[in-house]
């Protein structure tokens, strides 16, 4: 008797204790995330793949394609391309691989405009590797599109063979520069040579010119002394 009792109340304390505990969280903030509706506000100490950082100032990032963190990566993940714009270095593309990525931060590191950042970037999922390539500068636009910021332009690449026909002609041009500078120096020297005689030949023209309008008075003088006598 004094067991059925017992059995009693142990099931009813435990069903109090079950409601204890469901009443508690009925009345905290919920913590549920309504993926992928919602995303996650991820710890300042989380580390997604790099990607550029947004200057407050220029609202632009600040990569000057230099090409230090491609060249300093482990992995040999990173590419990096720029051309020149003016007096700066602008980067045409600026891309990773991070499924070959181990987080080490080297990049971030050695960047030295300090351009580059963790992202909090966490949904990765895909159906092959290729798809966790990351390109940074269409996810930087991406971004300043977010935050009302004009999309920076990417410049366009100088294609490969205007390229190398440019650097052709600035080859070919040095050669030819060269082999100028002697025949100018040649063609200065010899100038004072041939001047010289032409100098000559007008002085020697100049007296024969000026002798017969001296003999001219010589004649006319004789005429007048016979109109005298
Ligand atoms: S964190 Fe390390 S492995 Fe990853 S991209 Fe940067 S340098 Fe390369
Ligand atoms: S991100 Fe930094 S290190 Fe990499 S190319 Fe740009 S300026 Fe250079």
């Amino acid at each position: 008797m004094i067991g059925y009792f017992k059995n009693i109340w142990v099931g009813f304390y435990s069903l109090l204790a079950g409601m204890a505990v469901t009443i508690r969280y009925f009345v905290r903030p919920i913590v549920t995330v309504q993926y992928p509706r919602e995303k996650l506000k991820m710890s300042p100490r989380y580390r997604g793949h790099i990607e550029l950082i947004i200057d407050p100032e220029t609202k632009t990032h600040r990569c000057i394609a230099c090409e230090m963190c491609a060249r300093i990566c482990p992995s040999q993940l990173i590419t990096v391309e720029g051309i020149k714009v003016g007096k700066k270095k602008l980067p045409t593309k600026h891309y990773i691989q991070f499924q070959y990525c181990s987080l080490c931060g080297l990049c971030i590191e050695s960047c030295p405009t300090d351009a580059l950042k963790w992202s909090d970037e966490y949904r990765m999922a895909g159906f092959s590797r290729e798809s966790c390539e990351v390109d940074l500068l269409a996810r930087l636009q991406q971004q300043q599109r977010l935050l009302g910021y004009p999309p920076t332009p990417i410049p366009e690449p100088v294609p490969e063979e205007a390229a190398a026909e440019a650097e052709k002609a600035a080859t070919e041009e040095k050669p030819e520069a060269k082999a100028k500078a002697p025949a100018k120096k040649a063609a200065k020297k010899e100038e004072p040579a041939t001047e010289a005689p032409k100098e000559k030949t007008e002085k020697e023209k100049a007296p024969p010119a000026e002798e017969p309008e001296e003999e001219a008075p010589k004649e006319e003088a004789p005429a007048t002394e016979v109109k005298d006598e």
